[in-house]
């Protein structure tokens, strides 16, 4: 890991599951580590777990869907360590739902944080970058931005279209020193499906169907994705049936049609056990 020795990283979403296990092991191979996080007193409880552990953090409270406030923080950073090595867009949130039951406003939010968010990170650091003529910025997409996911619509777009940015980007970058790559996992074990990030269906009905002991931890997945970025892959696409899932995808040029009304089927069922729309 002595990609990432001496090197200083943003993480956004640092406070919780991937982004949290991002922060930790980047400050154990010796980076500075920029904990950027809507929730303030998450972002602290990280930097307190690398401060103890001998690493160097700072929380710093970050909405990402505030432009103003992203370029900001890249300035900072910037004015105190002399550049920024690592921009890791990780932030992201969901909402589960068929889309009879999402509002506009769902939407809206899952945009304006998954994408918005992530173009605003690799605008600031991506400006900073080639003015330096190094940096590498990673940003967290999903296997739902490589293989359509129903029930999971506006995620899908939002992930959709962090891959296609990312993949551009990675050629723009090539010659000026600046190295992209997009992160898709698959189900990690984390907290992003929790109340209020669901429609129509109970969260409890949901955790029960998903079996926890067959998905690898935040901490598994942040280590592959390090590897990854070490490696300076263009995708990083965790885990292995992930990729399996990527090159079907590819091969039969959509999920095969039967897979995803399997997945809306599923789904329904937990629909209607719930009563309906929520
Ligand atoms: P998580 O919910 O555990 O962590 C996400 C963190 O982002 C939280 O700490 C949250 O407070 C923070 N956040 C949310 N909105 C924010 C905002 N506007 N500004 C700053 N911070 C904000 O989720 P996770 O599973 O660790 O997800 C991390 C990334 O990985 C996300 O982009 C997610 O889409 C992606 N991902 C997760 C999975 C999975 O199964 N967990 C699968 C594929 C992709």
């Amino acid at each position: 890991m002595k990609y990432f020795t001496h090197k200083i990283a943003i993480v956004t979403g640092g406070g919780s599951g991937i982004g949290r296990a991002l922060c930790e092991q980047l400050a154990q191979a010796g980076a500075t580590v920029i904990v950027a996080e809507i929730n303030g007193q998450a972002a602290q409880e990280t930097t307190d777990l690398i401060c103890r552990a001998g690493g160097a953090a700072r929380a710093v409270r970050l909405d990402v869907s505030d432009a103003r406030a992203v370029k900001m923080l890249v300035d900072h950073t910037v004015a105190e360590f002399g550049r920024l090595d690592f921009m890791f867009n990780n932030a992201g949130i969901t909402k589960l739902g068929e889309v009879r039951d999402q509002s506009l406003e769902n939407w809206r939010l899952v945009i304006d944080v998954n994408l918005m968010g992530v173009i605003y990170g690799t605008d600031a650091a991506y400006k900073q970058m080639v003015k330096q003529g190094h940096g590498h910025i990673v940003n967290t997409a999903s296997l739902a931005g490589l293989v359509p996911q129903p029930t999971s619509v506006p995620y899908t777009a939002s992930k959709h279209a962090v891959v296609g940015l990312s993949n551009a980007l990675r050629a723009e970058g090539a010659d000026l020193g600046v190295r992209v790559s997009v992160v898709c996992p698959a189900f990690i074990r984390a907290n992003m499906i929790h109340e209020g990030s669901v429609v129509g269906v109970k969260v409890a009905d949901l955790h029960a169907r998903r079996n926890l002991t067959l998905m690898p931890t935040a901490d598994q997945a942040a280590r592959a994705i390090l590897n990854g970025v070490a490696r300076n892959q263009e995708f990083i696409i965790y885990p292995f049936y992930a990729r399996l899932l990527w090159w079907l995808t590819r091969l039969v040029s959509a999920t095969p049609l039967f897979m995803r009304k399997k997945i809306v089927r599923d789904f329904r069922k937990l629909r209607e056990k719930a009563g309906g729309a929520g």
